[in-house]
């Protein structure tokens, strides 16, 4: 049986390996290499970029790669639309496992923003505590706000000075809970926070705490990604790779 590329770095992606390694299908889970240790799995695994649509393609051929789903987190646009071309190249199926993106409810006090460079602008005005829930990459878009103090979490210590001046780095890897994010957010008396609306559940503990404590929220939307078949769920990844794959 020809494998699945699972393209992960998410705590959906790893269930979905689980999930095929029960199922006994074989998969092959590839990670950018953003983490220094990441989490172990069930399947073989690859590490680092293919080297653009070609590499990809290139890579889909050289491995009789049957299927991919795109298991990506949705912030990561560029290997999601190289995935798209990649695979019409080489008329390889590709489904995308999609999370819906979060939506207020009652109590919640979130500002929708386009984008980070506008949820940097929202800052101008005086110092507040803000608990930036943006992983590492785009950090120096805030740099041009300094009078805030940052709380940043981070899967691995920084290697390099961070751009912000008055920042504390909590090294921890998700899923959270909402009691746990709720202590971190008043231990450090945050004001606000700034995060990706990354959807699912492994990181809406911060939205819950957020809620709890009555605290604003500005919560960056998705970018734009070519049309994909997606699904919702690791469940209706398996009915599709069964279909496909006639087992
Ligand atoms: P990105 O901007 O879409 O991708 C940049 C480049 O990194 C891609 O062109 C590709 O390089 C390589 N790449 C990305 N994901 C890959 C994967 N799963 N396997 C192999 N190569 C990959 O991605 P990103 O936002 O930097 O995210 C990188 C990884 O971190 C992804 O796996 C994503 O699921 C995970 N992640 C991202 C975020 C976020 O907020 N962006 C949050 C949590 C986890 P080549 O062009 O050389 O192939």
């Amino acid at each position: 049986m020809r494998p699945t590329l699972i393209l992960g770095g998410t705590t959906e992606a790893s269930a979905l390996a689980l999930a095929m390694a029960a199922a006994r299908l074989p998969a092959i889970l590839s990670y950018a290499g953003r983490t220094d240790s990441p989490v172990a799995q069930p399947v073989p695994v690859r590490v680092g970029g293919f080297g653009g649509v070609q590499g990809l393609a290139d890579y889909l051929r050289a491995q009789g790669i049957g299927h991919v789903v795109d298991a990506t987190h949705p912030f990561a646009a560029q290997i999601s639309a190289h995935a798209v071309a990649a695979c019409v190249a080489t008329g390889t199926p590709l489904t995308a496992l999609e999370r819906p993106a979060w939506v207020p409810g009652p109590g919640d006090r979130w500002t929708m923003v386009p984008d980070i460079e506008t949820a940097a602008r929202l800052l101008a005005g005086p110092a507040q505590r803000v608990f930036l829930a943006i992983g590492r990459q785009h950090l120096a878009a805030f740099a041009g706000q300094p009078q805030h103090h940052y709380l940043l979490r981070l899967v691995d210590p920084p290697q390099a000075p961070l751009p912000l001046p008055d920042c504390h780095a909590e090294i921890a890897r998700g899923p959270f809970d909402a009691d746990g994010d709720r202590a971190l957010l008043e231990r450090h008396a945050i004001t606000l926070i700034i995060a990706k609306n990354a959807g699912g559940t492994g990181a809406a503990a911060k939205l819950a705490a957020a809620r709890a404590l009555g605290l604003p929220v500005i919560l960056i939307d998705r970018p734009a990604l070519p049309p994909r078949p997606g699904v919702a769920s690791v469940a209706q990844v398996l009915a599709r790779l069964h279909a496909d794959l006639g087992v």
